[in-house]
């Protein structure tokens, strides 16, 4: 089945102040050029997750723009979350794969009904991840154009699962990767387009909060302000590695006895894992008051993010693998360092000194952070480079003149 998110109509203008007039007025002449067209972006969830993040801020900006956009999102049956779970996970490089028959049932099931609700509705149709690839073998030939774009990262993926889903996104008109280093060698050809996801720094979760107002919030989760804090956001998953960071955290004690810790999970519509992940970390940290964990369902929201993104001395990201990663964005926007895994997309958007520090291996995560927390000015020095990178390359501006640019050269 297939849902219409309800989004608001932004405008472009307030967005010069950060990535300037020259790019706004770029972005209102693509958009001239590709008025009436009717755009269709197709995801699994409408919250949770960096997908649902990004939609939330160009569907609203494409339409302020002029431009007619829709934002479905497939909403399916148990086993079919089960399914595509388990291939996100093979396809970021989990060794098994294996496909259940009723699973593949409701996989081309959920998304044949997604392709009857859409056909002859849209000139262009952006497909976001695996979960609804196959709806376009659903649909007959006509004048749209399709486009799969995807988020994970596929630099070391499981060939079954690899090969499982390549024949839902052949017939697609363009492939759109993070990176080059993602692109699976059979899909390197002419269609194929990379760029990186972006932040919106006007969004509740990146806006400027004042500083009273963000103490506020981290002192309402329970957290002395007066005391370090260290900071990982991400879905509870396990490539996002929450039990590492609770042993980092553990191992920093040692030096820094009064450092607390927040790990703030949301729960996606899509993710099935993430709950067993959550009860798992909850009875590692009981009885240790200094780890605070939330998560969408205990109120924390964009603007809970957006505290303790600001108010922490440092924010962890120790993913073992990144599609590409937009809370190292988030993070380093607000000019607070990160020390995050060199892995995917995140050394595109933090480099050693530039934002904070990238770890290979597990043995330098609790030094790295050690650094941070012990050389205070050095760390905001840093924090303010990753900023301006972040300034520079990865605001949502860029993200919909690369993602507009695409439209008008495959339409
Ligand atoms: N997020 C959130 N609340 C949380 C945890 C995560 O709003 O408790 C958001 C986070 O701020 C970011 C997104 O979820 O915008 C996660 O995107 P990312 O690209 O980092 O990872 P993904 O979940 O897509 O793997």
């Amino acid at each position: 089945m297939l849902r219409f998110v309800d989004t608001a109509v932004q405008d472009a203008e307030p967005y010069a102040e950060f990535a300037g007039e020259a790019q706004i007025e770029r972005l209102r002449e693509i958009a001239g050029e590709l008025r009436g067209l009717r755009v269709l972006h197709l995801n699994a969830t409408p919250y949770g997750g960096g997908v649902a993040e990004l939609l939330n801020s160009i569907v609203p900006l494409e339409r302020g723009l002029g431009l007619d956009v829709a934002w479905g999102v497939i909403v399916a049956e148990p086993p079919f979350y089960a399914l595509t779970k388990r291939l996100h996970n093979a396809l970021q490089g989990d060794p098994t794969f294996e496909v259940a028959p009723e699973e593949q049932a409701a996989y081309l099931q959920h998304n044949r009904a997604v392709a009857e609700s859409v056909a002859g509705q849209f000139d262009v149709v952006i497909v976001h991840d695996p979960q609804p690839a196959p709806a376009r073998q659903f649909v007959a030939p006509d004048h749209a154009k399709w486009v799969w774009r995807v988020h994970i990262d596929l630099s070391a993926y499981n060939r079954a699962a690899w090969d499982f889903l390549s024949q839902h996104v052949e017939n697609y008109d363009a492939h759109v990767f993070t990176m080059p280093q993602f692109v699976p060698e059979p899909m390197r050809d002419g269609r194929t387009r990379c760029f990186a996801p972006a932040i919106d720094p006007l969004s509740p979760k990146n806006l400027v909060l004042p500083g009273e107002i963000a103490e506020r919030l981290i002192r309402w989760m329970g957290v002395h302000i007066d005391r370090p804090l260290l900071t990982q956001v991400s879905r509870f998953d396990r490539w996002k590695d929450p039990i590492g960071v609770i042993r980092v955290y553990r191992e920093l004690r040692q030096k820094h006895p009064g450092l607390q810790l927040a790990l703030l999970g949301s729960m996606a519509l899509d993710d099935p894992e993430g709950w067993n992940i959550y009860e798992t970390i909850v009875r590692d940290v009981e009885g240790d008051q200094d780890i605070h964990v939330g998560t969408n369902f205990n109120g924390v929201g964009n603007i809970e993010v957006n505290a303790f993104q600001s108010r922490s001395d440092v924010v962890i990201q120790k993913s073992i693998r990144e599609g590409f990663g937009l809370v190292v964005s988030e993070t380093a926007w607000k000019g607070t360092p990160i020390v995050a895994g060199h892995t995917g997309g995140i050394p595109l958007q933090i480099a050693d000194g530039e934002g904070g520090f990238l770890v290979s291996r597990e043995e330098d995560w609790a030094a790295r952070i050690d650094y941070l927390l012990s050389h205070p000015e050095e760390a905001r020095r840093i924090g303010e480079r990753g900023r301006e990178r972040v300034r520079r390359d990865f605001l949502i501006t860029r993200l919909i003149e690369d993602e507009l640019r695409l439209i008008a050269g495959i339409r």
